[in-house]
Formats: C-alpha cells, sequence, structure tokens
C-alpha cells in the first residue's frame, strides 16, 4: 500500500475500481523508473527500459479503446495515471503523454466530434490500422506539432504540408522539439493540405513511419530539463504516406481543438506529478528518511516548517484545481470551465517549478547534489511553463481576453 498522503488524487477522492487498478499499477512500474531516471537525465536518452516496462504492462494501449483491445482510459483516467508516472520520471511520463494522446484523440475524444457517417465509417478503419499497432505491435507514437511559426499556439496555419496525391499524401516540412525523436515507431504530424491559401481548418493529422524514406532525424539535444525526452528535429522531405495514415479525419482537429479545450491540458500532469515528488522528497529529507543519508537534523527550526507549510498550500491548491478541471473536461464546456482549465494548466506549470524551488532552498545545498534527485526535479520543472500551444504566458493571455471579450466582439 503507498502513502495516500503522496498520491495524486489524495485519500478520500473517489476513483472508480478502474483506475485505483491503473493507478496502483502505474504506482508498482513507479520505483524502477525512478532508479533509472538519473542515468536518461545524465545522458539525455530516451527511456527505452520504462518503455518496454510500459508495454509489458499494456500501458501503451491506455488511451486506445476497449473495442480495439485497449484499456479504454478517459480523459479524467489518463490524467491521474499520468501524473502518477510523472512523480517518478518526468521524462518518461512526459513522452508517455505524446503517444498516449496519439490514441485519445482519435479515440474517446473524436467520438464526441460532429463527423459525417463517411466520416466516421473512415476514421473507423484507419484508426483500426494505429490501434492495433499500438496494442499488437507494441508502437510507440509522437506528437511533433510546434515549427517555430506561430502555429503551434493555435495563432497561423502549420506550415508543413500535406499534398494529396493518389491513395495518400506527400509531407514536406520541418517539425522542432519532436519528443521521442528517433525512438517512436510512428510520429503524428499535424499539417496542412495544400492548397493556394494554407487555412488553419484544413489542418490534417497524418502519422508517418520512423523508418520512412525522406524523413531525417537532425540536430542535438542537450537540454536545461527534461532530457530523457530527446526532442530533436524532423525534417519531412517528399514522404509518401498511404490514406490509412490519417489519423483523424480531415476537419476533425480543427474542430477538436476549438470544442475540445481540455485536449490541451494533457502536459500538465507530468508537471503536478513532478510536484508531488518534490514536496515528498522534502518532507522526507527533513525527516531524515531518505535511504542511505544520515538524518539531516533541520526539522525543528521554524522556517523549515514554514517552508513545507508552503509547499504544502501551493500543491494543495494546484491538486485542487487539477482534480476540478478532470471534472470540467468535456466537449464544449461553458466558458467558466474553460478559463479554469487555463488557469489550472497556469497552476500546475507555474507551481510545479515554485514548489521545487522552495524545496531545494528548504533542503540546502546536499539537495543540489546529482545523487539526489531534487536538481532534476527542478530543472524538468522548468520547462512546463514553456510548452505550447497553452504557454503561461498565453494562458494568461487567454483567461485575460477571454474574460473581457465574448466571441465576436471588439472595440470601435
Ligand atoms: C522538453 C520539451 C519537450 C517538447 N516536446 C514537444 C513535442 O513532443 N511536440 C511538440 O510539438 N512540441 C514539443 N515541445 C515544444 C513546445 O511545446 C514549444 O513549442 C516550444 O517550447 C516553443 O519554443 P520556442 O522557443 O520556439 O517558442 P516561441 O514560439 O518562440 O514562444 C516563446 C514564448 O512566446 C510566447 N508566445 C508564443 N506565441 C505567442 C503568441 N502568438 N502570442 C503571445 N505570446 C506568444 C509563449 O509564451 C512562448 O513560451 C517540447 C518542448 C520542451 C521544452
Amino acid at each position: 500500500m503507498r502513502d495516500p498522503r503522496y498520491s495524486v488524487a489524495g485519500s478520500n477522492y473517489r476513483l472508480d475500481a478502474r483506475q485505483q487498478e491503473l493507478v496502483e499499477a502505474a504506482e508498482s512500474l513507479g520505483p524502477r523508473f525512478a532508479e533509472r531516471a538519473a542515468r536518461y537525465d545524465r545522458e539525455a536518452s530516451f527511456p527505452h527500459e520504462n518503455y518496454a516496462d510500459l508495454r509489458d504492462a499494456g500501458f501503451l494501449g491506455l488511451c486506445v479503446p476497449e473495442s480495439h483491445g485497449g484499456r479504454g482510459a478517459d480523459f479524467r483516467t489518463y490524467s491521474i495515471v499520468s501524473a502518477t508516472l510523472g512523480k517518478y520520471c518526468g521524462a518518461t511520463a512526459l513522452t508517455f503523454n505524446m503517444h498516449a494522446c496519439s490514441t485519445l484523440w482519435p479515440g474517446a475524444m473524436a467520438d464526441e466530434l460532429d463527423l459525417t457517417p463517411e466520416q466516421r465509417s473512415e476514421h473507423e478503419r484507419h484508426r483500426a490500422v494505429h490501434f492495433g499497432r499500438v496494442v499488437r505491435e507494441g508502437a510507440i507514437y509522437a506528437q511533433p506539432f510546434s515549427e517555430g511559426s506561430a502555429a503551434a499556439a493555435g495563432k497561423a496555419p502549420f506550415g508543413t504540408t500535406a499534398t494529396r496525391v493518389e491513395g495518400g499524401w506527400r509531407i514536406n516540412g520541418k517539425k522542432i522539439f519532436a519528443s521521442l525523436s528517433g525512438a517512436a515507431h510512428y510520429y503524428g504530424v499535424l499539417c496542412t493540405e495544400a492548397k493556394p491559401q494554407l487555412s488553419m481548418r484544413d489542418t490534417l493529422y497524418i502519422a508517418v513511419p520512423g523508418d520512412a524514406p525522406g524523413l531525417s532525424v537532425v540536430g542535438d539535444w542537450d537540454p536545461l530539463g527534461m532530457r530523457g525526452t530527446v526532442s530533436r528535429t524532423l525534417v519531412f522531405k517528399d514522404v509518401l504516406v498511404p490514406d490509412e495514415a490519417q489519423m483523424m479525419p480531415r476537419g476533425a482537429y480543427h474542430q477538436a481543438a476549438s470544442r475540445w479545450p481540455h485536449m490541451f491540458t494533457t502536459l500538465s500532469p507530468t508537471y503536478f506529478g513532478i510536484a508531488i515528488a518534490a514536496y515528498e522528497f522534502t518532507v522526507r529529507y527533513l525527516r531524515g528518511e531518505i535511504p542511505g543519508m544520515p538524518p539531516v537534523k533541520r526539522r525543528m527550526y521554524p522556517t523549515k516548517q514554514i517552508a513545507v507549510a508552503e509547499m504544502f498550500v501551493k500543491l494543495e491548491q494546484t491538486r485542487a484545481l487539477f482534480l476540478r478541471m478532470l471534472d470540467d473536461a468535456r466537449i464544449d464546456p461553458p466558458k467558466d470551465a474553460r478559463l479554469r482549465a487555463y488557469a489550472t494548466q497556469y497552476t500546475i506549470m507555474e507551481n510545479a517549478n515554485d514548489i521545487c524551488r522552495l524545496a531545494i532552498r528548504t533542503c540546502g545545498g546536499q539537495s543540489m547534489l546529482k545523487s539526489l534527485p531534487l536538481e532534476r526535479l527542478y530543472r524538468d520543472s522548468r520547462c512546463g511553463a514553456l510548452m505550447l500551444p497553452w504557454t503561461a504566458e498565453l494562458c494568461l493571455d487567454r483567461i485575460g481576453r477571454e474574460a473581457l471579450y465574448e466571441p465576436g466582439e471588439a472595440d470601435d
């Protein structure tokens, strides 16, 4: 039995039997992930061993619908499981987000979108191919969207294009920060159907095999944090893929982006997990419970107690918003739920880093040593607020604008 004080939902929060089982399974993978995390971080290498464990535990199919052989996790279940993984290895949880959402979006989320009967049956055929690869072959999917333009922020069409060819598509373009680069079997690329005028309405979501001719992984990867994500650059030069490569029907991504806003919050559970880990480490450190370390005998100082209290307050504020957001998430949420989703993403990303900052200041110099996890948690937590489309800045930007203007309103 894990200590419920450090669980994602906290004790007395109602999880159904399926959610409890999945959280327990994630918790049992956790200690191995935590043991390997320092090496992936030091080497900036991909967590292959962790993915083998995820595969063996049936987690690659976490969000694949049960009708397609998966575990059928919805947004809420996914988020709690993801945060649980985040407590142990941020890079694994963050990359697992890219993979899991590659099945959640074409799965449960697409089921709620308005599609014509023809689109629905085409999608059913296509997604059976992708889900089959994940469930039967253990395929890993990445989600490279970012291009270094305004597109990943949702303000312009993607510059990567898909040109219609007989029986499929020809892809050209470039994606930056492609987590799982070199490790993914498929890259689910957001691109724009090539027409004389590129439009966000023509966004396509297309899976490109990792070994496709014309696809190359370039550039180095030596960042501050989240080093195990191996998020290098992908270049697509006349890459040909068949029709079935489409992960969602034409127009469906654009519809989802405007009607299912919580789809963009799925990076944040990782960082909530990191915040819990930093808090747990601090309490255990000050209580002299870190294996291999002599007791530090500092907890009697009021400054330590106040810092821990401050961390606890921030953590509980974050948890309250996180759990509320899970209840809010649905298609066409009311405006206050949408604003709360921005506020939640903002709070998780900023508080995770702040809790890690307080943890280091409070535990002191020894906690910065690479032999302990705190300095890695601190560096990893710094990345959350930078992740598009909902960076901390853009969340504030959206809250301010949408609180003051209704759709279509403008000043004279
Ligand atoms: C560890 C890690 C892993 C990642 N993995 C992936 C991945 O798997 N797939 C993927 O697609 N991306 C991924 N990203 C990329 C990430 O989502 C961002 O796209 C990337 O960090 C943007 O960097 P940039 O410097 O080009 O940002 P810029 O676009 O230059 O933005 C810099 C800042 O300006 C602000 N800004 C940007 N656009 C606007 C605007 N229109 N209006 C107002 N303010 C704006 C934002 O706050 C942003 O933080 C990853 C990033 C990190 C750090």
